[in-house]
């Protein structure tokens, strides 16, 4: 059965390869499809569509990753199968995207604070797309090629996870109103890598908005978080996804999972594919 990827990023976020070049990756790989689900935007559906389409029996599925915040947690909603044209749900991107920045630039500062030398143009110049959206890992290409650290890894571990020297929050939406940016777009909102933040108790409030799935199967969860989060799904009646967080190759390392190392099955897609406005 034609597995897909439900969780990839493209140089339209912090992802390395372009959306077609992620199309072509998974269709040598002999992946039956994924979902673009950039960081706080749709701008690289369009072009994995377009490759998408001389590929034959390939599923391109439009999504998002939406960031979120809940008690001082950075909580990622997804979407699929969204109607990535919809002028409200771009301009309600348009105002995360400006909330990013300012994150951005508090980290920027608060690295300056620390006596390291970065600006923000240098972390904007690594950016693989003019119109991509800026993330930490571009920050943290940076300090890497600075030699401050020696791992991405290691710029997360120091400076940029949560709670770390740089880290950074701005105000932010709640993973409630994400859930609804989605439905108002058409889409199916599904709960990211749920055993990164230990906040179980969100997942039954969010279905009371609307959530649709949980990411049970993802690349940074362990084999006991991906049997837990079935458990979940299953008591909460939520469907059950996967996805690798495929983010590329970055100083010969791939960033969280390689594409296809987590996936959904056809039947799993195709329920969730009943529940979008514009697609079912
Ligand atoms: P941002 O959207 O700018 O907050 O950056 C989020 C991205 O940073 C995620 O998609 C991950 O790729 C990466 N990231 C966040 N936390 C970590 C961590 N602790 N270790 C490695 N990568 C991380
Ligand atoms: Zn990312
Ligand atoms: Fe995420
Ligand atoms: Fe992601």
């Amino acid at each position: 059965m034609a597995n897909i990827d439900m969780h990839t990023h493209s140089t339209a976020s912090d992802g390395v390869n372009s959306p077609a070049q992620n199309v072509r990756l998974a269709a040598e790989k002999g992946l039956g499809g994924l979902a673009v689900t950039d960081h706080d935007t749709v701008s690289g559906v369009s072009e994995a569509l377009g490759e998408a389409a001389s590929h034959s029996n390939f599923l391109c599925i439009p999504g998002i990753e939406i960031s979120t915040l809940d008690n001082g947690h950075d909580i990622h909603v997804l979407g699929y199968f969204i109607d990535h044209e919809n002028a409200e749900f771009l301009s309600k991107l348009e105002e995360l995207r400006t909330v990013r920045n300012k994150r951005n630039e508090k980290i920027v500062k608060n690295l300056q604070e620390l006596g390291i030398s970065i600006t923000m143009e240098e972390v904007t110049a690594k950016r693989k797309s003019s119109s991509g959206n800026i993330g930490r890992p571009h920050i943290a290409e940076v300090l890497m090629e600075k030699g401050i650290i020696s791992s991405l890894r290691e710029a997360f571990d120091k400076y940029l996870g949560k709670g770390k020297l740089a880290y950074a929050i701005t105000e932010r939406i709640s993973p409630a109103e994400g859930v609804k940016i989605i439905l108002d777009a058409g889409g199916v909102p599904v709960l990211a890598h749920p055993g990164l933040y230990d906040q179980d108790e969100l997942i039954p409030q969010l279905k009371e908005h609307g959530l649709a799935g949980l990411e049970a199967y993802h690349s940074d969860h362990s084999a006991e978080q991906e049997v837990h989060y079935r458990n979940l799904a299953e008591r909460y009646q939520l469907i059950p996804t996967g996805g690798s967080d495929y983010h590329g190759v970055r100083n010969g390392k791939v960033f969280h999972g390689d594409l296809g190392n987590r996936y959904s099955d056809l039947i799993t897609v195709e329920k969730l594919k009943s529940l979008s406005i514009k697609y079912r």
